[in-house]
């Protein structure tokens, strides 16, 4: 391992061998026990790595190809990274390779502290809106709803019961980068009830047999929780009679129910409906 200093305060220790133990542990954060070991997950590309430094996430360890090297943008994010107290790591293709499990891997990845906001510290003040998804399994969809909480402007996710993982590869992919805009909770369903004991404003759930049309309630009154159910079981009862209203999204066809990312989509965009105003799209030239 060569180490040589950049234009930033700091070194870069050349990697091009796969049996390199920094390399292995970045490797092995491919898989949850590794990432709760380490307490530590992976984003990939440049872009993310900067969003993730601007909005005070705490970097460990920052890769880049050996193409990047002389890149403005990565020399920046090298020092700041250093100045953090990460290390840097300029490595082969062949390591990006085995690193991200892509044939055209980013030239950027930033490995980083994982984070947690406790439900304690939830504060749903009025035009606030969460949504809570139980046992939420795949990680698209999961990925995919944090990047819609975070495109509509609301709050944050709380994680219900067995979720997959927030932080795995596949759901950090899925957030497009938003995972570092979103706060996200989780807790056991006990916890959680408990939790919404003391909710203020409107629980609103979201089920198959629910009796009323989503779009005939009003959400502009105070904080509301959005609660979505299980791709394959919907809410459990328990759940469900913790909501002051079950909503449902009407459908045409022969489908039985909607995706649940999708379901998502639909609710927190007419939740939010009033808030959203289209912004004049700025002179390209
Ligand atoms: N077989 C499941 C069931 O019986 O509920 C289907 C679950 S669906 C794939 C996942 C979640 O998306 C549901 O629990 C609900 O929260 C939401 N969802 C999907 N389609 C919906 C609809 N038409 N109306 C209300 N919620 C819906």
């Amino acid at each position: 391992m060569n180490e040589r200093h950049v234009g930033a305060p700091g070194q870069v220790k050349e990697v091009t061998s796969l049996a390199n133990p920094l390399i292995k542990d970045i490797k092995a954060l491919a898989l949850k026990k590794f990432r709760d070991q380490q307490n530590a997950f992976m984003a990939e590309g440049l872009k993310l790595v900067i969003d993730a430094l601007d909005l005070g996430w705490q970097i460990r360890t920052l890769v880049f190809a050996k193409a990047g090297r002389g890149n403005a943008a990565v020399e920046k994010v090298a020092a700041r990274t250093v100045a953090a107290g990460g290390t840097v790591l300029e490595v082969s293709e062949k390591v990006l390779v085995a690193i991200t499990r892509r044939d055209n891997p980013q030239m950027v990845v930033g490995v980083f502290t994982q984070k947690f906001l406790a439900l304690k510290d939830i504060r749903a003040d009025n035009g606030d809106v969460w949504v809570a998804l139980d046992r939420v399994r795949d990680p698209g969809n999961l990925g995919t709803v944090i990047r819609t909480v975070d495109a509509v402007g609301a709050k944050g996710v709380i994680l219900v019961g067995d979720t997959t993982d927030p932080f795995s590869v596949e759901t950090v992919r899925a957030t497009m980068g938003s995972i570092f805009a979103v706060p996200v909770a989780r807790a056991n369903t006990e916890a959680f009830l408990a939790w919404r004991g003391g909710f203020s404003g409107l629980v609103a759930g979201t089920h198959l047999k629910g009796a009323v049309d989503y779009r005939s309630v009003d959400f502009s009154r105070g904080p509301v929780l959005l609660m979505m159910g299980n791709e394959q079981q919907g809410l459990p009862e328990s759940l469900a009679a913790s909501c002051d209203r079950l909503l449902r999204i009407p459908q045409a066809g022969r489908a039985d129910s909607l995706n649940l990312a999708v379901a998502t989509g639909i609710m927190l965009f007419e939740i939010r409906r009033g808030a959203l105003k289209l912004e004049p799209i700025a002179d390209q030239q």
